[in-house]
């Protein structure tokens, strides 16, 4: 490999970007002969043991933790290796000597890397959407385009560590000339959510390797099988020793050891604000030991809200809340928790989602007949039962469907009779729960939008252009959807990200995400 990251490697020359081509729904000929197939295929490999990979080697260990089909909780996915404090340490030593090679290997052969990786992924598309259904209870679609958003953040951010890996010539002043280049920052811990666990940590762990940063990747325990396919990827794609690790064990065991370590240069986190804000905390006592100021792209929580105004396409309207609010569970930090609806709209429409609501099939996620399946675990489905309960007591509930008898199901239930001060309009859920509120005009519909702590995503809908523009600049949230629903951004074109307690605003897919993982430099020389 080239050893100059100041210098980009001219042989490499890709296309523009291109967005992958999203699920083409179940009918399609080519979906309904692969899909079973895989799903078949990925039957036969379950219950393998993953052991962590550090240093370019498997590293088994004693504990293992079982990671189960939430349909069929009986059902074990994969026996994975749990990392304790030790293995812990073996990664961030793993990341720490990588990075004396991998820093000034040159950003065109990184990115190419990538390239590599993404078409190992495409190849594996079904199978890897196959084993999310099984996981995770993810729907096909949902599983489907978790995969070929992975893929997007890999051609992408190949592309702009390519722009970004060309050195500036920043001009001249009197006879000097300048130019200014960008360094890594150093070993990246990547900590990930299980809600899209192939997207989201390839994305977070793509990013800090392109720029030149080894990583040290924990996947949620939830999810840990799939974020194995971060292993067979990269490995085959040619990485070398020690720039990718995967770490996966308890967050509560692990978790604050990668955070403290002063090996650490940056930290990529997505999950809840509780997690979140641990980090940010704890990841801002420097210690001596340490050699820079630790750097935290942080990704967390929301509880969005989709506004109804007075005039606006209803069948559209029923059509994309359900699919904001119920896709996936509800399970997504941009589904949408809250349905705020003019009162003028109010009569005519909430009978009609509860209406369209109840036609929704629940069951497992394997059958696409099925608009909604499992959550994720015991805990969640505990949690969310609660806050069903809770809005039985704030609010009255509409509608809530029945749930098979087996697996981690909670009723799809939709509620009416909040206000901003009832916590079913603060605290985010995270399940197949939507609390309707009535404003009485757009006014206040626009003012409870913007009433949590959250600013992650919203939508409204309107026929009205005045309320459109108004919007645009008062409905403050990191990702706003005009007439469509909240979910579903694409990398590149829709670059996604909160802030306030959604996040500390970084743009996952973004032309400005790169430079979270990396230092400028200047030099400047006389002739
Ligand atoms: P979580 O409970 O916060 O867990 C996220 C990750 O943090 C997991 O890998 C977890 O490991 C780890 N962790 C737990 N305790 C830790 C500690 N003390 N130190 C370091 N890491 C620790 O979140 P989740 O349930 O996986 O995901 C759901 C949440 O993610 C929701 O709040 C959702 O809104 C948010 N989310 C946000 C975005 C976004 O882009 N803004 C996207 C997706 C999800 P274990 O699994 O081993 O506990």
């Amino acid at each position: 490999m080239t050893t100059d990251s100041t210098q980009p490697e001219a042989s490499l020359s890709l296309p523009p970007f291109k967005n992958e081509r999203i699920f083409a729904g179940i009918d399609d000929p080519t979906v309904r002969e692969a899909f079973p197939q895989a799903l078949a295929k990925v039957r036969t490999q379950l219950g393998r043991t993953y052991p962590l990979y550090i240093d370019g080697q498997d590293v088994t260990t004693d504990s293992l933790l079982d990671s189960v089909n939430p349909a069929a909780p009986e059902q074990i996915v994969g026996k994975v290796c749990q990392a304790g404090v030790a293995e812990a340490e073996q990664a961030l030593t793993a990341a720490e000597k990588a990075l004396l090679t991998w820093r000034n290997v040159a950003p065109a052969e990184r990115a190419a890397c990538l390239v590599k990786a993404a078409d190992l992924a495409r190849q594996r598309l079904y199978e890897y959407a196959a084993w999310q259904v099984l996981e995770e209870g993810k729907q096909w679609a949902q599983a489907y385009n978790d995969v070929t958003e992975g893929i997007d953040f890999l051609e992408y951010y190949a592309r702009e560590m390519i722009r970004l890996g060309t050195p500036q010539d920043m001009g001249s002043y009197a006879e000097e000339s300048n130019f200014y280049f960008y360094q890594p920052k150093g070993v990246a811990v990547v900590i990930a959510p299980w809600n899209f666990p192939f997207a989201i940590s390839i994305g977070m762990a793509a990013a800090a390797i392109v720029a030149g940063n080894p990583v040290v990747y924990k996947p949620s325990s939830q999810s840990a099988v799939v974020g194995h396919h971060l292993v067979e990827i990269f490995r085959e794609a040619g990485l070398p020793a020690g720039v990718f690790n995967y770490l996966p064990g308890p967050g509560s065991v692990i978790g604050d050891h990668l955070v403290d370590s002063p090996k650490v240069a940056v930290i990529a986190f997505t999950g809840s604000m509780e997690v979140g804000l641990r980090i940010i905390e704890r990841a801002g006592r420097t210690t001596e030991q340490q050699p820079s100021v630790k750097k935290i792209v942080c990704e967390m929580g929301g509880k969005n809200a989709i506004i109804l105004d007075e005039e606006f396409d209803e069948d559209a309207a029923v059509r994309d809340v359900l699919y904001a609010a119920f896709g996936y569970q509800g399970q997504k930090c941009s589904a949408c928790s809250r349905l705020i609806v003019h009162d003028k709209a109010y009569d005519r429409f909430v009978p009609k989602l509860v209406e369209a609501a109840k036609q929704l099939k629940l069951g497992p996620a394997e059958d696409p007949q099925n608009y909604m399946g499992p959550v994720i675990d015991a805990k969640a489905q505990r949690t969310i039962s609660q806050y069903i309960n809770l809005a039985q007591v704030e609010g009255k509930i509409l509608c809530r469907s029945e749930t098979p008898d087996q697996g981690y199901y909670v009723p799809l239930t939709i509620a009416e009779g909040f206000t901003p001060e009832h916590r079913l309009a603060q605290e985010e859920v995270f399940g197949p729960l939507l609390a309707i509120m009535r404003a009485q005009d757009f006014e206040q519909a626009l003012d409870w939008a913007n009433s949590t702590r959250f600013a992650l995503t919203g939508a409204i809908f309107s026929r009205n252009q005045e309320h459109l523009d108004r919007a645009v600049r008062d409905f403050r949230v990191g990702n706003l959807y005009l007439n469509r629903s909240s979910v579903g951004a694409l990398v590149k074109v829709q670059p996604f990200g909160g802030f306030k307690m959604s996040g500390v605003g970084t743009k996952a897919g973004g032309p400005d995400y790169l430079l979270h993982f990396m230092d400028p430099r200047a030099v400047t020389q006389q002739p």
